[in-house]
Formats: structure tokens, sequence, C-alpha cells
């Protein structure tokens, strides 16, 4: 679902890299990599991806009822709930995670600055699954470093 957004689940582990290399200076992309699969298949985080994504698809088709279609399709920073499910990736692996999320929200390095300015799309929730799932990566490295 990820890769059907438009998302290269490449990109993500470069920025993973990009976040993580200064803490811990002997990390490669294969590592990084390796721990963003891991990530992926947990049921958590793709319960979360498929909701998040199928609502913004939704949004996009209009066929997501009023006035949520609406109100997803606007993106307005009050609506936070996109914000909120993504939360359910990042609390799996604690602390670190949220600070490295609430930088990526606020930043958007990296793969994220692309995410949420293409024309006719909906990534209302989708570029918080991201910066959640690139944190939640970063936290899982920080801990078995
Ligand atoms: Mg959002």
């Amino acid at each position: 679902m990820l890769q059907e957004r438009g998302v290269d689940v490449g990109s993500m582990a470069e920025l993973v890299l990009d976040l993580q290399r200064p803490y811990n200076p002997s990390l490669d992309l294969p590592a990084c990599e390796k721990a963003l699969t891991s990530v992926l298949a947990k049921r958590e985080v793709q319960y979360a991806v498929i909701t998040g994504i199928t609502i913004d698809r939704m949004a996009e088709a209009e066929s997501l009822e009023e006035p949520l279609g609406s109100i997803v399709r606007e993106n307005n920073r009050l609506f936070a709930i996109d914000e909120v499910l993504a939360l359910a990736i990042v609390n799996i692996y604690g602390t670190i995670g949220l600070s490295n999320y609430g930088y990526l929200g606020e930043v958007k390095p990296g793969c994220l600055a692309r995410i949420g300015d293409r024309p006719g799309r909906v990534d209302t929730f989708l570029d918080d699954l991201i910066a959640a799932i690139v944190a939640a990566t970063c936290a899982k490295i920080a801990h078995n470093a």
C-alpha cells in the first residue's frame, strides 16, 4: 500500500540512516533497511497503515462520507487525528520514537518533503505514517545499539 501511494521504502531507510548516524557511526544502510522491514512486519504498524491510507484514498476519490471527506481533504492542522493514529506506531518503541516523530513532523526532511505537496493527492494520513515508521525504526536501532 505504501508503494502504491508513491512511497519509496528505500528512501525511508536513507532517512533513518541520516537521523541515527550521529549517534551510531558504524550504522549502514542495510542495517537500517533490516530494522525498517521488521517495523513494517508488525501487525500494529500494518493496521495503522491500512487505516490511514484507506481514509486518504477514499477522501481523494470523494467516496468518504461528509463531513469527514472534506475535513481530510482540507488537511487542517487542527484535525490532528492523522497524527494520533500514527502515534500507535511510535508508541511501540517508547520515548525515543516520540521525540524523533515530533522532529520529523516539523522539519519534514528527506522523503517526507515530497509528501503532502502533490497536486490532486490526499496524503493527510500518509505523511504522519511515514514519519512514525521512520521514528519507530530509529528508536528500534537506538534501543539495540
Ligand atoms: Mg498529516
